[in-house]
């Protein structure tokens, strides 16, 4: 399950449980981004706050874990090197990699693109009314028969974003019911998302 993660949300906690049942899978691992190469110029919490957000979050579920993969390599967090390495630590496992339809309505952008899809399935986990059926026309050609791992999914717990959560923080509205209670203190006791000025 890759994302920035930042901060992880129940929309998040629900897609990996909704995948994991609905795909069958073992285990879900959890992979906060380290340095994504998308958002040089955008702002990301450090990666320290969100991969201890993310173990905070996900340690009730014994099939959730939390992998510093992405966090302790050096450079960009390219997904290829991701699945490459999974691919090495689990030899003979059926991989999945999940992560926001919006993310993977961008896939044509990624590095050897086409390669991932080579080492595991792709879940796109959608919001709710979200079109995903042009992305398979637009992919068919570049990933050919590796199209059919290309899996979509619907999670109405999506309607929560990450922005918005921020978004709240700074405005000093209340994020609880959002996500589990240990992140939003964790988020409160170090001030994360607050206004410049603050
Ligand atoms: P993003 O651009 O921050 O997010 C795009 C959308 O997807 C947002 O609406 C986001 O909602 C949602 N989303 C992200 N992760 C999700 C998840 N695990 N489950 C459900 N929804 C999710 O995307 P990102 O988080 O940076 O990247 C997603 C994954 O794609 C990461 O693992 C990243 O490393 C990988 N990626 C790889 C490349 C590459 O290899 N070149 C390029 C881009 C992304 P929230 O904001 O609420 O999470």
């Amino acid at each position: 399950m890759g994302g920035t993660f930042d901060p992880i949300h129940y929309g998040h906690l629900v897609t990996a449980e909704a995948a994991r049942c609905k795909f069958g899978l073992d285990c879900v691992i959890f992979v906060p981004s380290g340095h994504p190469p998308h958002k040089k110029d955008y702002p990301v919490s450090p990666t320290e706050h969100r991969y201890l957000m993310t173990v905070l979050a996900v340690v009730t579920n014994t099939y959730f874990d939390v992998s510093r993969i992405e966090i302790d390599r050096e450079g960009y967090s390219y997904t290829i090197d991701t699945v490459k390495q999974f691919r090495e630590m689990l030899p003979g496992a059926e991989l999945y990699f999940i992560t926001g339809a919006d993310a993977v309505l961008e896939i044509l952008s990624w590095k050897n693109m086409s390669e991932i899809l080579d080492y595991c399935h792709l879940i796109a986990a959608s919001r709710p009314g979200y079109q995903l059926g042009g992305l398979k026309n637009r992919l068919k050609s570049a990933v050919g028969e590796n199209i059919n791992r290309i899996h979509s999914m619907e999670v109405p717990a999506l309607a929560i974003s990450s922005t918005s959560i921020r978004k709240r923080v700074s405005e000093g509205q209340p994020i609880k019911y959002l996500l589990p209670e240990p992140v939003e203190q964790y988020i409160l006791k170090n001030n994360l998302y607050q206004k410049p000025d603050k």
